[in-house]
């Protein structure tokens, strides 16, 4: 594929991730960069006044408490990093919080441990209470709960970077933009080589791209090259693009949301997603069956997702975030991934959508299940 128009990938943007590593948040002489995290708040507070939601992913909690400690090179020592990180994350957030009061936008901070991706129920608590903030147009300020996971700071290949993508893949983001002290992907390090070439649009990280990896570089974050090719094929799969620039360039996140060609671009193939999750629906194993009326059926077929109103009866003790079977007369149509657990919609069967939260005491979702996570079988 010849390399795509920014412009025209990125007229629709709803959902934007924003990493930010360590090396953008502090600098050389041991302060913390403010005029840089007021210029992300600044375009940050652009974007959601053209109506995109955003959600940033923070590194910097060790780096700012060691300078609060001051203590000048990262210690080998995991309990003295977690110090440094629960010294620093308060203080952290200080300056986020600070940095968007003065644009008028309120910041919550969300400490993450990876076991997010894959316990459901952490999962649906984190997807409910970020669509909860987004609500109200606060900007979620995500990092690592390093001082109690070790996980991170521990290895190169638990880091922000990768963090970042799970984040976005989950909350099903449209595009992750990881801000480094790095222009992009090299075709080799650019440190040592002067003539490295930056590759600015990869298609799909191939064997060959994942060569261009190399080794961690920098000495005050965690992440390298490395982990920012295992963020983009987090993002790849799950449909998700991803932009690696810069953060030193000139309003970079706006020129990025613009579709400015600056930066690496890894393009997520829009056809291999959709095939790729309704085809992991119809294949995995269904933990119960909702029936439905034909009215529903016709419904789910024409335009997409199910609600109460059409569903008959359920079986099987599935709960929601599983897999289930749709019938309708005795024949399975459909499968798709459920927002509520079968006694819920035992309660709800029938029922307009009005009254899912009388009846429930709370309304995730009007639907039982969403249009995107239905799968027609043949
Ligand atoms: N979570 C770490 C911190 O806030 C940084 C990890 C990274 O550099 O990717 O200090």
């Amino acid at each position: 594929m010849s390399e795509i128009d920014r412009k025209d990938l990125f007229e629709n943007l709803s959902r934007v991730v924003i990493k930010i590593g360590t090396t953008s948040i502090t600098n050389d002489d041991s302060t913390v960069n403010t005029v840089f995290l007021d210029s992300v708040a600044s375009q940050t507070a652009g974007l959601i006044a053209a109506g995109k939601e955003v959600i940033i992913v923070t590194s910097g909690a060790i780096g700012v408490g060691l300078l609060m400690l001051g203590i000048p090179t990262k210690p080998k020592e995991i309990p003295a990093r977690q110090a440094a990180a629960a010294v620093g994350q308060g203080e952290l957030m200080r300056y986020w919080s600070e940095a968007f009061h003065h644009y008028d936008t309120k910041v919550a901070q969300i400490l993450l441990s990876y076991d997010f991706y894959s316990d459901r129920v952490k999962y649906l608590n984190l997807r409910n209470s970020i669509g909860s903030l987004l609500s109200y147009g606060v900007v979620p300020v995500i990092n690592e709960n390093d001082s109690t996971c070790t996980n991170e700071i521990d290895t190169v290949f638990g880091d922000n970077d990768r963090l970042s993508a799970m984040v976005a893949s989950k909350i099903e983001a449209d595009l992750l933009i990881i801000l480094s002290d790095i222009d992009g992907l090299y075709d080799k390090n650019p440190k040592v080589y002067p003539d490295a070439k930056l590759i600015s649009f990869v298609e799909k990280i191939t064997p060959e791209i994942e060569a261009y990896g190399g080794d961690p570089t920098s000495m005050k974050g965690v992440g390298g090259m490395r982990t920012k090719l295992i963020a983009g094929k987090i993002c790849e799969k799950a449909g998700c693009h991803m932009v690696i620039a810069n953060s030193q360039i000139d309003r970079v996140i706006e020129k990025v949301v613009a579709g400015d060609n600056i930066g690496t671009l890894f393009y997520a193939a829009e056809e291999n997603i959709s095939n790729n999750k309704s085809r992991w629906i119809s294949f995995s194993k269904s933990e119960g069956t909702i029936s439905v009326d034909r009215g529903a059926m016709d419904a789910v077929i024409k335009t997409g997702g199910l609600l109460p109103k059409g569903v008959k009866g359920v079986s099987g003790d599935f709960k929601r975030g599983d897999i289930v079977s749709i019938e309708c007369g005795g024949a399975v149509f459909a499968k798709g991934i459920t927002d509520y657990d079968a006694q819920e919609i035992d309660k709800i069967k029938g029922v307009h959508t009005d009254d899912i939260e009388k009846i429930l005491g709370h309304k995730d979702y009007d639907n039982v299940i969403r249009k995107e996570n239905i799968a027609l079988l043949d």
